[in-house]
């Protein structure tokens, strides 16, 4: 999953970009739930929200480091596909 810094300026570009609805308000700052985060694996090539994010404050989150199958498991699972 990715992890939203505390850098976000909360210009709101992110989330409603989302596929899988995971980037939310949280207490200062937008936030991403890792459980739903699959780092768009199963939609895009690339994170989208990184991709769109004006300053560059979405990173990988140590805390919820997931290789590829994992991610696209974690895709399946969201989509009800398993
Ligand atoms: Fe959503 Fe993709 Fe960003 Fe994860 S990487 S928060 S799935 S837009
Ligand atoms: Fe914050 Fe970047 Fe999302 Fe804007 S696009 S709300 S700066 S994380």
């Amino acid at each position: 999953a990715l992890l939203i810094t505390n850098k976000c300026i909360n210009c709101d570009m992110c989330d409603p970009e989302c596929p899988n609805q995971a980037i939310y308000m949280g207490n200062k700052v937008y936030e991403i739930d890792p459980h739903k985060c699959t780092e768009c694996v199963g939609h895009y090539d690339q994170p989208t929200c990184v991709s769109v994010c004006p300053i560059d404050c979405i990173k990988p989150d140590p805390n919820h480091r997931e290789n590829l199958d994992t991610l696209a498991e974690k895709y399946l699972r969201l989509t009800g596909q398993l």
